[in-house]
């Protein structure tokens, strides 16, 4: 948790344009993300958070625009994207665990297949990761003898793996049952406060008023709004914002 002003830009988005047939998800995006910033994306459902942080990563293409990660233009394809969306981890709201695969196997598959890591120094990586997200005695296990929660803090652990520069998290805490929400968010908050870059969409707002540098509050593809969580939380500006917030606060 930088001061976002004076940092350099880790992420940003130049006019950023994309649709889906007739459908314009992305309306001339323009957005930046400090060194160490915890940006929350807020909005309604249908407003475009999910397309803008798949845009991120390219898991999703965008017609116009640039999209940059400390500096560098994503690749379209090959060798040189795989390299480059190592430095940006996803977390999804469903976990997206390899089924077949033990948890300890699951965190070491990235930096061995992708980082060229030898499996000694992976599993050792791995092990550690999994005991600071609270999952280490897990290791052996598949991913249905886990709970939600640890599932998804296993899936961070996973992200954590590749030595990214920034988390993308989407909805991370939404399919989970709501004794296992805590959990994951205060993973996520050691994480902000270890200067990790973030950014999180989420409905939980006791986790963007703690750990959030600055709200965007997304609705029909456009940032309508951009404030300190105090600001947005306090005083939202337009209708949209005060509608959606009167609906889940
Ligand atoms: P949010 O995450 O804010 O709920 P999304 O980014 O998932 O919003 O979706 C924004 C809009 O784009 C929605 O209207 C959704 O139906 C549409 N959409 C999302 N993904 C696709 C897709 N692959 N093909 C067509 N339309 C899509
Ligand atoms: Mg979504």
């Amino acid at each position: 948790m930088t001061n976002p002003v004076h940092a350099p830009a880790l992420v940003e988005l130049k006019d950023v344009n994309k649709h889906y047939s007739t459908l314009h998800v992305l309306q001339n995006i323009n957005l930046q993300v400090a060194k160490g910033e915890v940006l929350v994306v807020l909005g309604p459902s249908g407003s475009g958070k999910s397309t803008l942080c798949r845009t991120i990563n390219r898991l999703e293409t965008i017609d116009t625009g640039s999209i940059t990660i400390d500096g560098k233009e994503l690749p379209k394809e090959g060798k040189a994207l795989a390299n480059l969306r190592a430095d940006v981890g996803m977390v999804f709201q469903s976990f997206n665990l390899f089924a077949h695969k033990t948890i300890l196997e699951n965190v070491t598959l990235g930096p061995i297949k992708v980082k060229g890591m030898s499996k000694a120094d992976a599993e050792k990586l791995a092990l550690s990761l999994l005991e600071r997200v609270g999952v280490g005695h897990q290791s052996a296990k598949l991913p249905a003898q886990l709970s939600g929660g640890q599932q998804q803090r296993v899936a961070i652990a996973r992200a954590l793996a590749m030595k990214p520069k920034v988390m993308l998290f989407d909805e991370p805490t939404s399919a989970l049952d709501p004794e296992m929400i805590n959990e994951v968010l205060d993973v996520m908050v050691e994480l902000a406060k270890e200067g990790m870059t973030m950014v999180v969409v989420t409905h939980e707002m006791g986790f963007a008023r703690k750990a959030a540098d600055r709200v965007i509050f997304m609705a029909d593809g456009q940032i309508v709004e951009e404030a300190s969580p105090e600001e947005f939380f306090t005083n939202p500006q337009t209708a949209r914002a005060k509608d959606f917030l009167s609906k889940i606060l």
